[in-house]
């Protein structure tokens, strides 16, 4: 991904809208517990397209996922359905009227939406909800396989189509590769700009020293990110559960901390080539269970036998700071620590405010999506970052540069 590939996606400034029937596809797969919304971030992140939309005077059909739809309870207890949504969108709107569509291939859906007036916004349900066949009883995952007749059904709903919903473009899914595949006019909204602008901004025109934080639970899963860092960072800042396959990997005894076996190898050929980038933790907060116990610190090499490592120590949080507190451009995946137990979210905390102040102080920081996010902004205000990314494995995709199925080009 570069700017000139950039210039090759038709964004809302390509695509006269007024006045169209636009199907949109946002990504409004917020955070529930007990049925509420607990972050608002994501409907609040699709806004400024759909203000655009409607000062526009169009009349605007929203598809988007919620979670994963794997059984049949999942759409009958009703627990993953956007109504909840719904709801926080006609708040965000008042003098809009938000109709939500509950079965999101209704064969009256077409008049429907012929008959819907610019004041009005239909939200159809959860698009996944097609991944499970509840008469079959079966997973046929239409939606997540890109099924032919359900994109040209939701396609046929609309003039153009609007995909604003980044945190699914590593995903090749009916709502997002098969509509765009079946429309002519089609372009990407505001926020996909923005999260391809920033990241965009970190791969290629970053100013030095660039320094990179990854945590989180394993090296598995970020094994191709950490080699991209490898490349274009000055130093990598290793915390979390990955931590320990690493320092595993170079004879350290973790004791009951989280390793990964079967990437051992491969952290001793990462450390092995990029040594002199790479800096691990040289002391941990341990506990004998994972649980918010009383945080015991020890030097790596010393944990004792019954405890395992939950966050990086007291002596490795200064590093971490003498290291950021001169970077320019940040990029941070991954919290260095169990950030969810109060005791041992110490170095997490103190990652989200050095991040933050080096950007208020000029320097460009990019937080990835998922957990880093609710993370960073747990800790730090959103605006003190440059950028924090509305989706995680996207932002991975896109800094790997990994195939984007779910985005198109001009022809
Ligand atoms: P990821 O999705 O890979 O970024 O992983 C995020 C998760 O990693 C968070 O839920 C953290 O609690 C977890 N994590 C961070 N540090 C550790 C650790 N030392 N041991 C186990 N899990 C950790």
């Amino acid at each position: 991904m570069n700017r000139s590939l950039f210039k090759k996606i038709p964004t809302l400034h390509d695509v006269d809208v007024n006045n169209k029937t636009c199907i949109v596809r946002l990504d409004l797969n917020v955070p529930l517990k007990d049925g509420k919304i607990t972050d608002l971030a994501r409907l609040l992140a699709a806004k400024r397209t759909l203000d655009h939309l409607i000062d526009s005077k169009c009349k605007i059909v929203i598809l988007s996922h919620l979670s994963r739809v794997k059984k049949a309870e999942d759409i009958t207890s009703g627990k993953k359905s956007l109504k909840v949504v719904a709801d926080a969108l006609q708040k965000l709107y008042p003098k809009m009227k938000v109709i939500f569509v509950e079965n999101n291939r209704d064969k009256k859906l077409p008049s429907m939406v012929k008959k819907m007036k610019t004041n009005q916004i239909i939200l159809l349900e959860n698009t996944r909800y097609n991944d499970f066949d509840l008469k079959k009883n079966e997973v046929v995952k239409l939606e997540s396989k890109n099924n032919p007749q359900l994109a040209k059904f939701w396609a046929s709903l609309g003039d153009v189509y609007v995909n604003d919903a980044f945190a699914t473009i590593h995903r090749g899914h009916a709502s997002n590769a098969g509509i765009a595949k079946l429309k002519k006019q089609k372009c990407i909204g505001y926020l996909i700009q923005d999260e391809l602008e920033h990241i965009i901004k970190f791969n290629k025109y970053s100013s030095k020293p660039i320094v990179s934080v990854v945590g989180g639970a394993k090296i598995a899963d970020k094994i191709i990110l950490l080699e991209k860092l490898m490349q274009t960072s000055d130093q990598v800042l290793i915390g979390g559960g990955m931590a320990f396959t690493f320092l595993t990997a170079l004879g350290i005894n973790c004791q009951k901390s989280l390793v990964e076996k079967e990437m051992l190898e491969t952290a001793k050929n990462l450390y092995t080539k990029y040594k002199n980038k790479i800096i691990l933790p040289i002391d941990v907060a341990c506990a004998t269970d994972f649980a918010n116990q009383t945080r015991k610190e020890y030097k790596v090499n010393k944990i004792p036998a019954n405890m395992m490592g939950l966050d990086v120590g007291s002596k490795t949080i200064k590093q971490y700071l003498k290291v950021l507190k001169p970077a320019q451009t940040i990029f941070w995946n991954g919290p260095t620590g169990v950030f969810e137990f109060s005791n041992f979210d110490s170095s997490t905390k103190a990652v989200a405010k050095a991040i933050a102040a080096a950007a208020k102080n000029t320097a460009f920081s990019l937080v990835g999506g998922g957990d880093t996010a609710s993370a960073a902004t747990k800790f730090a205000p959103k605006t003190d970052f440059s950028w924090v990314s509305t989706g995680g494995g996207a932002t991975l995709a896109v800094i790997q540069g990994d195939e984007l199925p779910g985005l198109f080009f001009k022809k």
